[in-house]
């Protein structure tokens, strides 16, 4: 059921759009069972339950993770981490720029944006990133590479409101990337879209879209 949910969603998604297999909560043979048909990106949200799937898990896994993170606990995964998504402080970042260096690692980032009219969502305004990437501070971050941005959409019915909000985030992303990217190939990841909204998330120009509960089915 697992593999052919999987195969669904990857048959009806462009080439170019990255599937993360959001698999949280979710045992290893479930992992082992997707990663077996060729699949190798995987989201987590938490830093315990990651660092355990990782140590368990194949080598040649891509570990994403997309959930916020304390700076407190980089330190477990900079070693291994493939991409974090969920960058929304400056104070994370240069903690993950100082494990990055310990490690002798770069590692990638995305920069989250706040999109939703949630309180539970986190991430920055766009003014803050402007004047972030601004700053003498950010640009001694040498063991960082922002690879894009990523955002949530608020949880609602209403598809406009949606489609609104994934509308400005990939709008941040042509600001940043004409202001400060232009010349940076790297920066070029649009991670947004979940089980419920990705088909509108890709219409609206996503290139990585983190799938959890209509491949691994619910959550308890
Ligand atoms: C859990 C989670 C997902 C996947 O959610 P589904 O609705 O199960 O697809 C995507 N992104 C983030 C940040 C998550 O925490």
């Amino acid at each position: 059921m697992i593999t052919k949910n999987l195969k669904n969603i990857l048959s009806e998604i462009p080439k170019d759009v990255q599937l993360v297999a959001v698999s949280k909560t979710k045992p290893n043979e479930d992992i082992l069972e997707i990663y077996n048909t060729g699949h190798k990106i995987f989201g987590e949200n938490r830093v315990q339950e990651l660092v355990k799937k990782y140590e368990s898990l194949p080598k040649d896994i891509e570990w994403h993770l997309i959930g916020s993170l304390q700076s407190n606990k980089v330190k477990y995964i900079a070693p291994f981490i493939s991409l974090i998504h969920s960058v929304d402080k400056f104070k994370l970042l240069k903690e993950i720029n100082k494990r990055a260096k310990q490690n002798d690692r770069i590692i990638d980032i995305l920069i989250q944006f706040y999109i939703a009219e949630e309180d539970t969502k986190s991430g920055f305004d766009f003014d803050e990133v402007q004047s972030l990437l601004q700053s003498d501070e950010f640009l001694q971050l040498e063991n960082i590479n922002i690879r894009g941005v990523m955002g949530m959409a608020t949880l609602t019915g209403n598809e406009e409101k949606i489609r609104d909000e994934f509308r400005t985030l990939h709008n941040y992303f042509h600001v940043l990337k004409s202001h400060y990217f232009k010349f940076n190939n790297d920066f070029n990841i649009i991670s947004m879209g979940m089980s419920s909204d990705y088909k509108i998330a890709i219409e609206e120009g996503s290139n990585m879209i983190r799938v959890g509960s209509k491949i691994f089915g619910i959550r308890d």
